[in-house]
């Protein structure tokens, strides 16, 4: 088991991309139990802290990845450095590359009409031999749940890859795990809209000095509300000092 570090009462993993790639693996194989993958930002700290049900999803989390630059800031400046900052989509990205060295079998649930399929066809290009064993977009009615959830079931896979927007795709994998009974479940939120080439991802220089945000934000301005919650985030880990 690994160490945690704490931004405010959240516990994250300690640990670096090979790590939590090998964590991963373990839940799949059965060395560790099944649970649900939260790649935590500051956003989601913030939720945490005014919503006990995020809290204690995150809690209970097999795994809580630093996907945010600022969580990986906070924990520094708290005095509890962690390994690295682990992004949900190169996470991502390196879980489908086991997947298809290990013939792991994937399912891709949300994102827009047609964007899990086109992320499916770039992951097969991507890593040759993997098993998308099905997809399904993020806009099922409340009537398609069930028959959805089946269908996941039915299919067992080994990995669910789930885009449905923070907190919904946490709270959903939380309220349907037993049924689903896939192992390994991960809330990956924009992953498929970049996968599918809709939505860029920050150029390096830029996620290497922590502004992955920030080109976010330019890109998609409607952002703006939700990020309201990073001021807030610095304020809060300043004071908990
Ligand atoms: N989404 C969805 N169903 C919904 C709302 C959102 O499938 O009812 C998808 C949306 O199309 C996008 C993803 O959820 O692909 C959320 O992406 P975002 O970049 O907002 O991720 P977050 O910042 O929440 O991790």
């Amino acid at each position: 088991m690994s160490d945690k570090s704490y931004v405010l009462n959240v516990g994250v993993d300690r640990l670096s991309m090979k790590q939590a790639v090998q964590r991963a693996e373990n839940i799949i194989r059965g060395l560790e139990p099944a649970g649900i993958v939260v790649t935590a930002n500051a956003e989601m700290v913030m939720l945490a802290q005014k919503d006990a049900d995020f809290a204690a999803i995150m809690r209970n989390a097999a795994l809580v990845v630093p996907d945010g630059a600022g969580v990986v800031w906070a924990a520094k400046y708290l005095g509890m450095p962690l390994t690295e900052r682990v992004a949900g989509y190169d996470l991502t990205q390196q879980l489908l590359a086991r997947a298809a060295a290990s013939g792991y079998r994937v399912f891709f649930l949300g994102a827009g009409p047609d964007v899990a399929n086109q992320a499916k066809a770039a992951a097969e290009s991507r890593y040759p031999g993997i098993n998308v064993v099905g997809t399904q977009d993020g806009f099922f009615t409340s009537q398609e749940e069930g028959p959805l959830i089946r269908r996941i079931a039915e299919l067992k896979p080994d990995i669910l890859f789930v885009a449905l927007g923070v907190p919904r795709q946490e709270k959903w994998l939380t309220r349907h795990f037993s049924e689903l009974t896939t192992p390994l479940c991960i809330g990956v939120g924009g992953t498929f809209d970049v996968m599918a080439g809709r939505v860029k991802r920050a150029p390096v220089w830029m996620q290497r000095a922590g502004l992955e945000w920030l080109f976010r934000l330019l890109c998609q301005p409607e952002r703006l509300f939700r990020m309201a919650a990073l001021p807030k985030f610095v304020l809060h880990v300043l004071r908990s000092k």
